[in-house]
């Protein structure tokens, strides 16, 4: 029995260890704006919410408290937004931001930890939706995945000219589209330049939303930037290195074999999202904030 004891309070221990320091905070912490470490790897001091909905813009699924950022990606989205409504386009759906605190997400991407990423939906708002509304509305896949094509009943003219718009913007260093969605964008034409399609990066599991990155804020120090893409609209061969290779006969037949063994194993639970963060190591700064040390 006492065996049992241990063996219960050892998981409940190991579950404790595994939460997520960073969701506890509701509040950011004050001081003057600071991006810290890397996109990836960091944290966020002097972060702001997004007024939940605003001129040209609503955010998505509010009860997820990741509407936080540094304020130069605030600013940002607003002027966004309010210029894509003005070329007549329909609101601007936001997605994830970054906790009040930055720092990992237990569920979803790795990036987004220093108030500088966001994402926007490539469902466009075409009415003002309720908060509630807000939680249960689905994103639209913009990419038929099968023959790697564009939906073109789902890709409008407009979105593209979001993606120019968004990525036009001097504070962006870095917009992460589906490498289709980058493919339809290089064979549209541009009337006003197409130097902005070198920031447009392609990325797997952009289909629903595009991952609008900014620059590290100037005379931000803790704020580790990223090299600048390659020069170069990425319209060539770099682009169709995203593209699925044809499957050999042995792949095949790997995969129906993995696909019949699937189907005979009894169907487990999906597994909760844990966590994986604790093994990489924060700037210190960061450490500073989960310690309440920071000065
Ligand atoms: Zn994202």
């Amino acid at each position: 029995m006492r065996f049992i004891g241990a063996i219960i309070s050892l998981v409940f221990s190991t579950a404790a260890l595994a939460a997520n320091p960073w969701e506890k905070f509701a509040e950011p912490a004050t001081g003057p704006a600071s991006s810290i470490g890397s996109y990836a790897n960091g944290c966020l001091v002097g972060g702001e919410a997004l007024p939940l909905e605003g001129d040209g813009y609503q955010v998505i699924r509010t009860s997820r408290e990741r509407y936080y950022a540094n304020p130069v990606m605030v600013d940002y989205l607003v002027e966004l937004a309010k210029e894509n409504k003005r070329l007549g386009h329909g609101d601007l759906l936001i997605g994830d931001m970054s906790m009040a605190r930055g720092g990992r997400f237990t569920s979803g991407h790795a990036s987004h930890q220093t108030g500088l990423d966001a994402d926007i939906w490539l469902r466009i708002g075409d009415k003002q939706y309720s908060r509630k509304a807000r939680e249960k509305l689905s994103p639209y896949n913009v990419v038929d995945m099968k023959n790697y094509k564009i939906k073109a009943q789902k890709w409008t003219d407009e979105h593209a000219k979001m993606v120019e718009l968004a990525a036009s913007d001097k504070r962006v260093a870095r917009i992460f589209v589906h490498p289709v969605i980058k493919e339809t964008l290089c064979k549209a034409d541009w009337p006003d330049g197409r130097d902005w399609l070198r920031k447009v990066r392609p990325w797997f599991g952009h289909n629903y939303h595009m991952h609008v990155r900014l620059n590290c804020p100037k005379g931000d120090d803790s704020c580790t930037a990223q090299l600048p893409p390659p020069p170069g609209d990425g319209c060539g061969k770099e682009l169709y290195s995203w593209w699925p290779k044809p499957k050999t006969e042995q792949e095949k037949a790997k995969e129906q074999e993995q696909l019949l063994l699937a189907k005979s194993t009894t169907k487990t639970k999906p597994k909760k999202p844990v966590y994986k963060d604790n093994l990489k190591l924060k700037p210190l700064r960061c450490q500073d904030l989960i310690n309440g040390t920071l000065k």
